[in-house]
């Protein structure tokens, strides 16, 4: 059952929430052993908040949308149980004080979270590999990256453990992992969902969305995840639509955008195809298809990294084995206990992106580097807004490939980054961007097709998404 049946047939009482819970912690016995999904999962937390629930649904007390609805969460989110360790050996440790506001919303809702899953160190990363605790497996394929950041999240939920998770998204880390996971993934508009307990990795950029099978799943996570907190001064105080009743608005009419810039060398033809399958079946249940142009474009990758890693080197300054996490014991200068703490506690892509970073915003490099990407970010959401004058939604591939091998591109971090071409874009721009499954290459590993909107138009994009869901199967085959 996916999460919109599930929460029904809870609400409905053909099924308990601790049946339930006992059908994701089930799962979770079979599959997490081999595919490593879960950092951390607490199944008696899980039965006994489930019980609770069926209590109430008992005695007829009123209960949430999400009411005994198992879920996982990234482990970049803060929950007071248990720990949140960001996949990092510097906060192996760390108890969070606080929930995140959307984990809190999610429980007030009724949601049930089952455990915390595995991601990049802190959501750096595409593949997943990054992770200080352990190697997520890909669903489709166990010799494969699941992609990153959120490859736990991605997994659990493709491989039935949960019918949702939430990740965290600063240059498409819910929305490649989905892709290659096969399942949905949604980044929100910059500050829809309030960052309010997310590990901060790069400030301007992160966003939390959800990870679900089906649109109207994700549609049902963020109708409970968005809104306004005065927690987070970026947080947005604009009406959160009712993006379930949204679902049902058709595709005719629809303006769809395709940028030749999003088709461009370097993307493998399998995703192509199915691509341009997937813009088939938008024209034919009467969307209008036309040619845009993102200008800017091959500026976005050079862009994020100088952007995101000047960003962590300044959030991640506050690990210095003092207020949080790891220290390095038996040393007695104070500048000694910093650097062994976070000599010993990064792992090396963050120890690589702190570097870059402080040297993008060091002196005499902070104009050439850092304040020129900050120019170039506005002339990449400059495209957007141009673009989105004349069509209501731009599609294009999530990421140039499939699921790429294990270790393949773990000593080339240039390569890896390249693979983000087609999502970073819309986090400089702070825009809404949906991945949905919309095909398979000859090697039966998913492709994920990206729907862009302008600010705000989740509902817009969830709605295109559905609709294409309606008439299509790619989301109902399942990996095992
Ligand atoms: N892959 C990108 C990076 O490594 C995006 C990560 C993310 O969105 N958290 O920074």
């Amino acid at each position: 059952m996916n999460l919109v049946e599930t929460a029904q047939a809870i609400r409905n009482k053909e099924l308990s929430a601790v049946d339930a819970v006992r059908q994701s912690l089930d799962a979770i016995a079979r599959h997490d052993g081999k595919y490593r999904a879960f950092v951390q999962v607490d199944g008696d937390r899980a039965l006994s908040r489930a019980r609770e629930v069926d209590e109430a649904l008992g005695r007829g007390a009123p209960v949430g949308p999400l009411a005994g609805v198992p879920v996982g969460i990234k482990d970049n989110m803060c929950t007071r149980f248990g720990r949140t360790t960001c996949a990092s050996r510097i906060l192996h440790n760390f108890e969070a004080p606080y929930d995140a506001h959307a984990v809190e919303r999610l429980e007030r809702a009724g949601a049930i979270i089952v455990g915390k899953t595995n991601l990049d160190e802190f959501a750096m990363g595409s593949s997943t590999e990054n992770s200080s605790v352990q190697q997520t497996l890909n669903p489709w394929d166990p010799r494969r990256v699941p992609g990153g950041s959120s490859g736990g999240s991605a997994t659990a939920v493709a491989l039935g453990m949960v019918p949702g998770a939430l990740g965290s998204d600063t240059g498409g880390s819910i929305r490649q992992p989905a892709s290659f996971c096969g399942v949905v993934g949604l980044k929100p508009t910059y500050g829809r969902v309030s960052r309010h307990g997310l590990v901060a990795f790069a400030s301007s950029l992160d966003q939390i969305g959800p990870l679900a099978r089906t649109a109207a799943d994700a549609a049902l996570l963020l109708s409970v995840i968005a809104g306004y907190d005065p927690r987070d001064s970026t947080s947005v105080d604009e009406q959160v639509p009712e993006y379930e009743a949204g679902l049902d608005r058709p595709l005719r009419g629809l303006r769809i955008g395709i940028a030749p810039e999003y088709f461009s060398e370097g993307l493998d033809d399998p995703v192509r195809s199915a691509v341009e399958a997937a813009l088939d079946v938008y024209r034919k249940h009467g969307a209008v298809v036309s040619e845009i142009r993102l200008p800017h474009t091959r500026y976005a990758i050079a862009c994020y990294y100088l952007v995101a890693t000047a960003e962590a080197s300044s959030n991640l300054a506050r690990y210095d084995g003092v207020h949080y996490g790891h220290r390095t014991e038996g040393i007695d200068d104070v500048i000694e206990l910093y650097s062994a703490s976070r000599r010993d506690g990064f792992g090396p892509e963050v120890k690589r992106r702190i570097m870059l970073g402080t040297y993008a915003l060091s002196s005499g490099y902070y104009d050439a580097y850092y304040l020129k990407a900050l120019k170039v970010r506005t002339l990449l959401r400059r495209d957007f807004e141009r673009a989105f004058e004349t069509v209501d939604v731009i599609a294009s591939p999530v990421a140039p490939t499939t699921a790429f091998a294990l270790g393949e591109k773990t000593d080339n971090p240039l390569a890896m980054y390249l693979a983000d071409v087609y999502t970073t874009s819309v986090n400089l721009a702070g825009v809404p961007g949906i991945s949905i499954p919309c095909g398979f290459d000859g090697a039966g590993l998913p492709v994920g097709l990206q729907l862009i909107g302008p600010p705000f138009a989740e509902d817009t994009l969830l709605a295109a998404a559905h609709q294409f869901q309606l008439v299509t199967d790619h989301h109902t085959r399942a990996a095992v």
